[in-house]
């Protein structure tokens, strides 16, 4: 039985991780951060089966410690600090997490797999955020970084210091530049889900009303489920390497929130949208579209959920929510 080793288990994608690699007979360990953790009841709803150890990526021991109770052949770095706009307001924490805490698991892997460093597969979580104000359209692989934010500029340390590990000791180490990918389990703080639970609350009548910032950023949207295979299927291959996840498509703000008020029937949106600064960034991202031509011809990867299917999930399941809690 293959052993894998997760960080940041109580966001989506590590939920969606845990459901696959258990699905393929995997015995799936995971770090859990903080003391009387909130979220530890979530992963134990949703993947009773993940063993649990306590740790988190700014303290190396505690990192050592989970990869030798663990004993895993596969580690999936995706523990971070994720909220962009949080980024300015605490980039020192940001970069603690998000880029150092790369570092530290990277080195606890080498140290872990001892003369054998290829022994342990190592994952991690790049972001298409690192591509900040864009060099060229689409991105893929070998475009220049030109990160946007301290979470962006935190990324491209830990995106390079992945490459760097594989090359300077030989580890089977992979980094994924995964555009945004959404789902019903995205924490609603990001713009997708804050609309998709609007969308819901006002159908419901709990609400009349969403105060949005910018609506012209554009992003390339894809269905998490989907993305977390594409991780899964570049540990896979017989050596490390660097692959764009994207779905190739960009819709801004304002397609998205023509695509969830449709959904429910709102042709007409524009009464209940508001705009506030509070929700404007000091520095955008405008135009993130990737390549994902590399991971179609060598993983075989593409992906499955459209965008107005991902829309309609993400509104259903919140519709389903609040009409469950009203019962
Ligand atoms: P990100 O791509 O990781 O930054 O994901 P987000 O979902 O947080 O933001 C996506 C884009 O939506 C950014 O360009 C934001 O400026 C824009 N946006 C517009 N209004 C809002 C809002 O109310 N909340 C958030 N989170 N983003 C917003």
């Amino acid at each position: 039985m293959p052993r894998a080793l997760i960080t940041g288990i109580t966001g989506q994608d590590g939920l969606y991780l845990a459901e696959l690699l258990i699905g393929k007979g995997y015995e799936v360990h995971a770090v859990l951060r903080g003391q009387n953790n909130p979220k530890r009841a979530i992963v134990e709803a949703v993947a009773p089966e993940v063993v649990l150890h306590t740790g988190d990526l700014t303290d190396f021991s505690s990192l050592l410690r989970a990869l030798n109770a663990s004993q895993p052949d596969e580690v999936y770095n995706l523990g971070a600090v994720s909220f962009v706009a949080y980024s300015w307001e605490n980039a020192h924490v940001t970069t603690e997490v998000t880029g150092t805490g790369v570092l530290n698991m990277l080195e606890a892997v080498r140290l872990h797999a001892g003369n054998d460093p290829a022994a342990v597969r190592f994952y991690q979580a790049s972001s298409s955020e690192m591509f900040g104000k864009v060099q060229q359209v689409p991105q893929h692989e070998r475009t220049l970084l030109w990160p946007r934010s301290p979470y962006g500029v935190a990324k491209v340390f830990g995106h390079y210091m992945t490459i760097n590990y594989r090359e300077s000791y030989g580890m089977h180490a992979s980094s994924g530049i995964l555009f945004n990918h959404e789902s019903p389990r995205r924490g609603p703080e990001f713009v997708t889900r804050k609309i998709s639970m609007a969308v819901a609350a006002i159908v419901e009548g709990r609400s009349d009303h969403v105060v949005m910032g910018n609506l012209d950023a554009e992003r390339d949207w894809g269905f998490a489920g989907d993305y977390v295979e594409g991780m899964w299927r570049m540990l896979q291959q017989p050596t490390g390497d660097d692959y764009v996840l994207a779905t190739g498509v960009s819709r801004s703000i304002r397609d998205f929130l023509d695509a969830a008020f449709t959904h429910v029937g709102i042709e007409d949106w524009s009464d209940y949208v508001r705009q506030d600064p509070r929700f404007m960034r000091p520095a955008e991202v405008d135009h993130l579209v990737g390549d994902a031509s590399k991971a179609r011809e060598v993983l075989g990867w593409t992906p499955s959920v459209s965008f107005p299917e991902l829309v309609a999930m993400m509104v259903d399941a919140d519709l389903a929510q609040l009409r469950a809690e009203r019962k």
